[in-house]
C-alpha cells in the first residue's frame, strides 16, 4: 500500500475507523504522449550480394553464408506483408491451434501466445489486424527481424484503432513457411506491453467498461467492479460531452503495472495509470505495402492496481457510492485528454483528477493538513513532472495534495461546477504554463486573475490547514 492510509468514507458514520481506502496521497499518473521514433527500413539487397543488415555479427564477409544465417531465407517486404496477412486471417477466422502454429517459442512462449489470442478475441473490437511495418534486419543468424503493428479498436471506446508494435524474429528455411521464434516490443511509447502480453486474462464487458484482469481473480474483479462502474458513470455524467461510452481498464498486479508503465524513472509503482496508445490511420495504408501511418488521434487505456483495490474492498467491506477514487481519477484523465499537442499545466492535470477522485466519498482534510504540516503553506504550485512522478514518495504525495487543494478550494468557495469548469477550461490551455490562457479561465470562472486567485488560495490553505 502506498501513501497514507487516511481516507475514510464520508457519510458512513460507522466507518470512521476505516482505513486504507485509496483516496488521498497515492500517486496516479497520466503519462504524456511520447513521440514514436520511426524505424528506418534496412535496404533489401539481393541476398546473394548481401551488403546489408546492421546486426550481422561478422562485418568482414559479404554474402550471408550458412554459418551466419544457418541457411535461412531472408524475409523480404513482400514476405512480411504475407506473414501479417496470414496472422490477421487467423486472428479473424482461424483457430487457436492455427495461431500457435505460427510460432516456435517453447512451451511458456506458446502458452503466452495462446493466452494473447484468446484475450484479444474476447475483447469486443471493430478492428483487429496485424499490419506489416518494416523488415528491420533481413538476415541475422537467428533469422529475419521484422516489425508488425497490432491495430485494434475497442468497440465503443476507441476513436481510432490503437497501435501496439511488435518486433518478431522470423526463421524461414528455404521453401518453407516462416515461423516466429521471438516476440518483443518497442516499449510503452509504442504500446508495449499491454496486459495481454503478460499473462492469461479474463475479459469482462459492461455497458461502460471493458475490463481485462488476470485469470483466476474473478471473485476480486466482481467485488471491485461496482466501484469501477460507479466511478465511470460519475465521470461520464460530470465531464463527458462527446461520443465514446466506454473505458478500457486493465486490472493488474503491481509487477504488471510497472511492466506496462515501462519507465525506470519512477521511484515507486503508481496505483493507477492513464496511458495513451498511438493511433493508426487505416485510410492511409497503401494496399499491399508496408509502413503504418499514424493517426492524429490517440487512444486511452487505464491501468489500476488490482491488489490494492481488492484489499481495500476486503478490509472495508464497502464500495464508495461514487466509485473508487483511483478510477474516478484516471477516468478524468482519460475523458479530459483531448488534443495531444496541448500541454495543460501539470498541477491542473493532476489536481483536477485527484480532487475529483476523492471529493465525493473520501475525507481529504487530514491528508491536506498533514502535508501542509510537513512542507508548510506552498509558495507556488508544482510545475515539474519530477515532483509528481519521479521523486520520492513524500515529494510526490505533497505535489498531488497541493494540486488537489486548488480544486477543493474552488469547490468549497465557488461550488462544484466552477471547480470542474476550471479543470475543463485549463485542460485546453495550450501551453504548459501559459498565463494568458490560465488568466482567461480564472477570470471567466471566478472573476480573479490567476495571480489573485493563487494569493487567495494560499491564504485559505494557511487558514484551513496551517
Ligand atoms: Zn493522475
Amino acid at each position: 500500500m502506498l501513501g497514507l492510509a487516511l481516507a475514510v468514507l464520508a457519510g458512513c458514520s460507522g466507518c470512521s475507523g476505516v482505513e486504507a481506502l485509496t483516496g488521498g496521497g497515492v500517486p496516479a499518473a497520466t503519462l504524456p504522449v511520447a513521440p514514436v521514433e520511426p524505424v528506418e527500413p534496412v535496404e533489401q539487397d539481393d541476398p546473394a550480394v548481401g551488403t546489408s543488415t546492421a546486426s550481422r555479427p561478422t562485418a568482414t564477409s559479404g554474402a550471408p553464408s550458412a554459418s551466419t544465417t544457418g541457411g535461412l531465407a531472408p524475409m523480404t517486404s513482400e514476405d512480411l506483408v504475407a506473414l501479417a496477412d496470414r496472422m490477421t486471417d487467423v486472428l479473424r477466422d482461424g483457430s487457436e491451434e492455427e495461431w500457435a502454429a505460427l510460432f516456435d517459442l517453447g512451451e511458456e512462449g506458446e502458452e503466452q501466445q495462446r493466452a494473447w489470442y484468446r484475450a484479444v478475441r474476447a475483447v469486443p473490437m471493430t478492428v483487429r489486424e496485424l499490419l506489416p511495418s518494416v523488415v528491420v534486419a533481413a538476415d541475422t543468424p537467428e533469422g529475419s527481424v521484422v516489425e508488425v503493428v497490432f491495430a485494434h479498436q475497442v468497440e465503443g471506446a476507441d476513436p481510432v484503432p490503437a497501435r501496439e508494435s511488435y518486433r518478431l524474429t522470423v526463421r524461414r528455411a528455404p521453401g518453407e513457411e516462416p515461423v516466429i521464434t521471438d516476440v518483443d516490443g518497442f516499449g510503452s511509447a509504442d504500446g508495449f506491453p499491454q496486459l495481454w502480453d503478460l499473462r492469461e486474462l479474463d475479459v469482462v464487458v459492461t455497458q461502460s467498461l471493458v475490463v481485462l484482469a488476470p485469470d483466476g481473480r474473478e471473485d476480486e474483479v466482481a467485488a471491485v467492479l461496482p466501484g469501477l462502474e460507479a466511478a465511470v458513470a460519475n465521470v461520464f455524467l460530470d465531464f463527458r460531452t462527446d461520443a465514446p461510452q466506454r473505458l478500457v481498464v486493465q486490472l493488474a498486479g503491481p509487477d504488471d503495472v510497472v511492466a506496462i508503465l515501462d519507465d525506470r524513472r519512477w521511484q515507486h509503482p503508481p496505483l493507477g495509470l492513464a496511458i495513451f496508445l498511438p493511433g493508426v490511420d487505416l485510410e492511409g495504408l497503401e494496399p499491399g505495402g508496408s509502413g503504418v501511418p499514424a493517426a492524429d488521434e490517440h487512444v486511452d487505456r487505464i491501468v489500476v492496481d488490482l491488489d490494492v483495490l481488492a484489499a481495500d474492498h476486503a478490509e472495508n467491506g464497502v464500495t464508495p457510492p461514487g466509485g473508487w477514487s483511483v478510477m474516478r481519477h484516471e477516468g478524468v484523465h482519460a475523458v479530459l485528454d483531448g488534443d495531444p499537442s496541448v500541454s495543460p499545466p501539470i498541477w491542473l492535470w493532476e489536481g483536477v483528477a485527484q480532487w475529483y477522485g476523492d471529493r465525493r466519498d473520501y475525507v481529504v482534510d487530514p491528508w491536506y493538513a498533514d502535508v501542509v504540516e510537513r512542507i508548510g503553506v506552498p509558495e507556488e504550485l508544482p510545475t515539474s513532472l519530477d515532483q509528481y512522478y519521479f521523486g520520492s514518495e513524500e515529494e510526490s504525495e505533497a505535489a498531488y495534495a497541493v494540486s488537489a487543494m486548488v480544486f477543493t478550494y474552488l469547490d468549497r468557495t465557488w461550488g462544484f461546477g466552477t471547480a470542474r469548469d476550471v479543470g475543463v477550461g485549463l485542460s485546453a490551455a495550450d501551453t504548459w504554463y501559459d498565463d494568458e490562457d490560465v488568466d482567461a479561465v480564472f477570470l471567466e470562472e471566478t472573476g480573479l486573475t490567476f495571480a489573485q486567485f493563487e494569493a487567495a488560495w494560499r491564504d485559505w490553505v494557511a487558514a484551513t490547514y496551517g
